[in-house]
């Protein structure tokens, strides 16, 4: 991706764990890159069509002097964030905070912290098989999209389907949606737990009737699995009911480790299941 690079940007800032370093404040440097698609903007020759980097350096100094903070983590962390959600066309950023004046009692330059931060995109499985199952499904989609960390894109149609792993229980509507989210996937599974909990969900039976139920399918092309998240979800290519909504989002998107798209995966699975 290309990037719009700011570099040793000075600014002046209380952040510290001293309290002499939070009274008097001292300078700190900002190196940015924002990684965003210039090829709109280079070719038609319109600052609107990219990001002003004036504006951007106004901003970072206003986010980086505008609070104290104990530790520059946390001043770069919040300033990192401010400048993914205030400027649409930036989906990734490199920054760098340096403290020339850090208490250190020997010679050096500086000391710095870097962050990489960035969207990525995730698909969402939702289900409900419990109560008013429509409401529930409504709740937990504008739960997602009143999050600030969440942009939601699409949301597909909603499935009447049959239950799922042999529990006697109510159909299930079936849906996925696809968002953006600056949440790392542990922190957007716990996110996800928070509202099947609001949705008053209790796990009883593996696979049993629940009010709510929130998996992430796929986020970015990550492969990984421990022992409380797995991705890409294990069983997505055996089930219809996220089989087909995802087709309808994302009909060409390659599953990272199957390697078919959600047409093929789709066509694949109603071919076994017809046999
Ligand atoms: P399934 O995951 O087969 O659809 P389920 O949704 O009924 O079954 P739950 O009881 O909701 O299962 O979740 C069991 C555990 O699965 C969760 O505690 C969570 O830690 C883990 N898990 C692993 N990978 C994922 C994922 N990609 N999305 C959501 N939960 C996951
Ligand atoms: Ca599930
Ligand atoms: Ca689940």
């Amino acid at each position: 991706m290309d990037e719009i690079r700011i570099e040793n940007l000075e600014i002046f800032a209380h952040h510290g764990v001293f309290p002499e370093e939070r009274e008097k404040g001292q300078r700190f440097y900002v190196n940015a890159v924002l990684y965003t698609d210039l090829r709109p903007a280079g070719v038609r020759d319109e600052l609107e069509l990219s990001t002003d980097y004036g504006d951007v350096s106004l901003f970072l100094k206003e986010q980086l002097s505008g609070r104290t903070y104990h530790l520059i983590e946390a001043a770069a962390e919040a300033a990192a964030e401010a400048v993914l959600l205030r400027y649409p066309l930036v989906r990734a950023l490199d920054l760098e905070l340096r403290k020339p004046e850090a208490p250190i009692p020997m010679r050096f330059d500086f000391v710095s912290v870097k962050l990489h931060r960035a969207w990525h995109q995730a698909y969402i499985a939702f289900g409900s098989n419990l109560g008013d199952r429509q409401t529930y499904i409504d709740n937990g989609i504008k739960a997602l999209k009143a999050d600030f960390h969440n942009r939601v894109e699409k949301v597909s149609g909603i499935l009447e389907t049959k239950p799922y792993g042999g529990v006697e229980q109510g159909n299930f509507l079936n849906g996925v949606l696809k968002m953006d989210t600056l949440y790392t996937p542990h922190e957007l599974l716990a996110r996800l737990q928070e509202l099947e909990r609001e949705a008053g969900r209790e796990r009883k039976v593996h696979w049993g009737p629940r009010t709510l139920d929130l998996d992430i399918l796929l986020y970015d092309r990550l492969v990984c699995e421990d022992k409380d998240l797995i991705l890409p979800h294990p069983d997505m290519q055996n089930r219809d009911f996220v089989l087909k909504p995802m087709a309808e989002l994302a009909p060409w998107l390659r599953h990272p480790v199957l390697q078919k798209n959600m047409e093929q995966l789709l066509k694949e699975y109603l071919q076994r299941i017809s046999c």
